[in-house]
């Protein structure tokens, strides 16, 4: 990644502009009747720029609608950004994922005032991102299962998959191009070896087949670009499904042997991610398991 972010068209006018910051990207395409914009950075000041960069690269081209693929603070913060250049411009994403966004932002609020401030060694973006959870944009036009928003000559279609990185996940699908938009649901980002966030509001049980119902949407000619990390194609995610599989069964396992939760991570020879970004997934994949397949432990 150079110094400078700026936009590379991955496929007919479908840009993505990758930044340093939480290495996540935004995705733009562009139709007749104007553009959309597919998840807005972490702040205000973050997407200022971005759209500044979009009003070079697109002069005359107004943004029509925003997406974002699910609730995290780094896909949603720069909605009012593009809100205040474009008023009334609506904001789609999945309906769990627009009820879970002010409970999530209000506690990234919470934590980060409780936090060191930037002189000392807390977050350097600490003051940019309280800025920009001051006074959120949230979604106005959600969708259960599948929704389509129409560019003219194109249209976009937005799935919801299922549940994976978060409860509400959406991909975007531009059929005429090829693409695929997978938000968080896919990560290739070198940072801790592409492992997908498996946080403490995922469901690593569900994500392999969320991810088999998004590969019916891609062919071996897709470009799948992730919400962090460079584009990739149908064998990446098939690896990606594969390893989190792994993962979902492994745990299934243990727990079906009577290991504690709490000693699951070292009571399995490997993994297929590294260890220490697995304590989310492990007790979320404990949580979700039918109790049938759990037992007491006998010790
Ligand atoms: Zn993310």
């Amino acid at each position: 990644m150079g110094q400078k972010p700026s936009f590379v068209e991955v496929a007919d006018r479908v840009w993505v502009r990758r930044h340093r910051w939480y290495d996540v990207s935004v995705s733009v395409v562009g139709g007749d009747r104007g553009l959309v914009v597919v998840d807005t950075h972490a702040s205000g000041r973050a997407m200022g720029e971005v759209l500044d960069d979009l009003a070079s690269l697109r002069p005359g081209d107004d943004v029509v609608a925003v997406v974002n693929t699910h609730a995290h603070v780094d896909h949603v913060l720069g909605n009012r950004a593009v809100r205040e250049r474009r008023p009334g411009v609506p904001v789609h994403a999945h309906e769990d994922a627009a009820a879970a966004m002010p409970s999530h932002l209000a506690e990234l609020r919470t934590d980060l005032e409780g936090s060191p401030d930037t002189e000392q060694d807390g977050d350097p973006h600490r003051d940019e991102l309280l800025a920009s959870l001051g006074d959120p944009v949230l979604p106005d036009h959600t969708l259960s299962s599948v929704a389509v928003v129409d560019l003219g000559d194109r249209a976009l279609e937005l799935v919801h998959p299922g549940r994976g990185h978060t409860a509400g996940d959406l991909v975007v699908r531009v059929p005429d191009a090829d693409v695929v938009l997978a938000g968080d649901l896919v990560e290739s980002s070198d940072r801790d070896r592409a492992t997908p966030g498996l946080g403490p509001d995922s469901f690593p049980l569900e994500w392999p087949l969320t991810l088999d119902f998004v590969l019916q949407l891609v062919t071996p000619a897709t470009v799948v670009v992730p919400g962090h990390g460079p584009t990739v194609d149908r064998a990446f995610v098939q690896e990606q499904r594969a390893d989190l599989g792994i993962l979902a069964e492994t745990v299934r396992d243990l727990a079906g042997r009577g290991v504690r939760v709490e000693d699951a991570l070292g009571a399995a020879p490997e993994w297929p991610f590294p260890a220490e970004h697995l304590g989310d997934a492990v007790r979320r994949i404990y949580a979700h398991l039918p109790r049938a397949q759990k037992r007491l432990p006998l010790v």
